[in-house]
């Protein structure tokens, strides 16, 4: 009997000092607003971070309601990231009422500069990210998050942020390159709503026109009459629908049918399945362009 109790509390100390060293080795918990944010984390933090997009995959981040489910996943995390800008405001009741104390929120679009849309009155575009050195400015905010939270790690969250940056550097030149050829009088974006300005900007497109700011609006006849005269102007007219915008790509496509112009897909603010990483989702949007506006 007295040799039964002793290995059960040799049993017992074994467990605990595994579940000690388990709980140091235990992986971050990080929460991303949207799915696109989960990638630039996942790639920077490798198997050192969990990460979990509170808008899941194909969904539309502006107007998003939050759930218990967001809550729960907020009240667990040692990190929350968001683009911030307007873009994903929704997230600052769930994390005010969920998260633990002393959980820091990266905003990573913080105080980069901000481009506004084109034409009329509306407020700044937030998808910074549409731009490569943009999205170079996201890995590298999130990579000093990641460090400052698990100093031990930094050397692997340095290396692995410099080689996911090398990867964005070539993206950047090969959409450089492969924008660059398509003619000047066709690099015009019309989309549903303004996300484009940053990839315009970046890759030298003349203009980027749209109906609404952002989905939670609704579109007026005179924005609608401004895009028709726009469209009807163009020698081949070309709309933009993105595929999380129900709504938004039915607009599209009745104004298309309107003026006889051609409808392509470009992302913007999710992932798919079809594009699964931020690198997809930008060369599935170069091909899209070369081949619409060539
Ligand atoms: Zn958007």
């Amino acid at each position: 009997m007295r040799r039964g109790i002793g290995v059960s509390l040799l049993v017992l100390v074994v467990v605990l000092l595994g579940g000690a060293s388990l709980l140091e080795a235990r992986q971050l918990q990080v929460v991303t607003t949207f799915s696109i944010l989960q990638d630039f984390v996942q790639q920077v933090g490798g198997e050192q971070v969990v990460v979990r997009s509170l808008v899941p995959l194909g969904a539309d981040p502006h107007t998003w309601e939050p759930s218990p489910r967001e809550a729960g996943l907020i009240a667990r995390a040692d990190l929350v990231v968001a683009n911030g800008g307007g873009f994903d405001d929704w997230l600052l009741p769930v994390v005010q009422s969920a998260a633990r104390t002393g959980v820091g929120v990266l905003r990573v679009a913080e105080d980069l500069p901000v481009l506004e849309g084109a034409g009329h009155e509306h407020a700044a575009d937030p998808h910074l990210w549409l731009s490569v050195p943009n999205a170079v400015s996201y890995v590298e905010r999130i990579a000093q998050a990641l460090q400052e939270l698990r100093p031990e790690s930094a050397a692997y969250f340095a290396q692995r942020a410099d080689a996911y940056i090398q990867r964005l550097h070539l993206l950047d030149e090969k959409l450089q390159s492969e924008l660059g050829q398509i003619p000047a009088e066709n690099r015009v974006i019309v989309a549903y709503h303004n996300a484009f300005s940053y990839l315009a900007e970046r890759y030298g497109f003349a203009a980027v026109d749209f109906l609404v700011d952002n989905p939670e609006a609704e579109p007026n006849p005179r924005d609608l009459g401004r895009l028709v005269d726009l469209l009807r102007g163009m020698e081949r007219p070309v709309v933009f629908t993105e595929p999380q915008l129900n709504a938004g790509s039915r607009y599209m496509r009745a104004l298309a049918q309107e003026v006889g112009a051609e409808v392509f897909t470009l992302y913007s603010d999710s992932l798919t399945a079809e594009v699964p990483t931020y690198v997809d989702l930008m060369e599935y949007n170069l091909q899209v362009l070369v081949e619409a506006l060539r």
